[in-house]
């Protein structure tokens, strides 16, 4: 069984992130345990193992942690897009499902030790107050106190960050966090309510017609930065190489966009001749970009695909997917 030379956990195996960084341990020669509520939905998982149940469950997380891994990924949550996050209508589960997770994960990981554990945040914990001016946001890593998060997903994040920073001050583990900053990317969630802009813009361009009209949340206006699924991964990596260094740190892009400059991308990759129309609709801070000056410093990353490379694939991934829903009369 572990003929390889690493073993890896990785919860949330399922999901977007997990599910590529699963692919990437695979190629690495990592033995992979895969745990998720569900398998992923767009191509077969690659883990050695993959374990379907619910982390909420105690019983079910001391099972799935029955030795010490040499990595353990925790990656599971309860999120979603700004149609998901910002409406208020899911705040309890969204705080109490994900807490409950990281409560029995490093629960378990005090028992059984691992060699190291990854914790993702969210640029989500930075405050409300330091992202009023689309194009000056401050998201450096130690700007997230004094607290204020727009959201209860990020109030979770900051929340569970010191839960892993004091397990490891406890414990003995070895905590690595990053706040990751909206990745993107082929097999992400591109509809049903919890899909994040750059795949919802994707989706609604490739069902337009041509010439035609899509709607977005808001002016437009509001800044954010988009992180390519392959950098995130690389990034990841990087931190868990990285000794005597826990974070948080950012992985994300610098490479600022107003969600208008977005859509005008994707439209110009799809080919068409599109015409936003500007809803009212939960869309967040004004403005935010990830600061790079501390994973430079530390992990000498940073990402390597523009916006541009990253959304060509992602594109045409989801326009796939809207032509096969297409085919079937959906
Ligand atoms: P995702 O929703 O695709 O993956 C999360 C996975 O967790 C899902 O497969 C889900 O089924 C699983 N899960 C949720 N509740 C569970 C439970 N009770 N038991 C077992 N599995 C459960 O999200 P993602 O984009 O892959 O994000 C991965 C992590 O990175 C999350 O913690 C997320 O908060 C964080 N993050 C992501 C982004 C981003 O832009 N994608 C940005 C910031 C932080």
């Amino acid at each position: 069984m572990f003929k390889k030379e690493k073993t890896a956990l990785v919860c949330g195996a399922g999901g977007f992130i997990g599910s590529h960084l699963v692919k990437r341990l695979s190629r690495d020669n990592y033995w992979v345990r895969g745990v998720d509520i569900k398998e992923p939905e767009f191509s077969k998982s690659t883990a050695d193992e993959f374990i379907i149940g619910d982390l909420r469950e105690k019983d079910f997380v001391n099972r799935v942690f029955d030795r010490k891994f040499n990595e353990v990924y925790q990656l599971a949550a309860n999120m979603g897009g700004a149609g998901y996050i910002f409406t208020g209508e899911h705040d309890a589960e969204i705080i109490s499902d994900s807490a409950i997770i990281n409560l029995n994960v490093l629960n378990a990981l005090k028992l059984r030790g691992a060699g190291e554990v990854f914790y993702s945040s969210s640029a989500c914990v930075y405050p409300s107050y330091n992202q009023k001016d689309p194009e000056n946001p401050v998201c450096s890593e130690d700007s997230a106190y004094p607290a204020d998060p727009d959201s209860e997903y990020g109030w979770e994040k900051l929340f569970s960050e010191h839960l892993y920073l004091s397990y490891q001050k406890n414990y003995h583990l070895k905590v690595r966090i990053a706040r990751f900053h909206n990745v993107y990317g082929p097999e992400g969630t591109w509809r049903g309510g919890r899909e994040k802009v750059p795949a919802a813009t994707c989706r609604k361009v490739a069902e337009a017609s041509n010439p035609g009209r899509i709607e977005m949340w808001g002016d437009g206006r509001q800044t954010r930065s988009f992180l390519y699924i392959e950098d995130c991964l690389d990034g990841m990596r990087k931190l868990m190489d990285t000794p005597n260094f826990s974070g948080p740190v950012n992985i994300g892009s610098e490479e600022m966009v107003s969600i208008n400059r977005l859509a005008n991308i994707i439209i110009n990759i799809a080919a068409k001749e599109i015409t936003i129309d500007h809803t009212e609709g939960p869309t967040g801070v004004r403005g935010r970009n990830s600061d790079n000056r501390l994973a430079r410093e530390k992990l000498n990353w940073e990402p390597r695909i523009s916006l541009t490379q990253g959304l060509i694939p992602t594109y045409n991934w989801i326009n796939k997917q809207v032509a096969k829903l297409k085919d079937r009369g959906i």
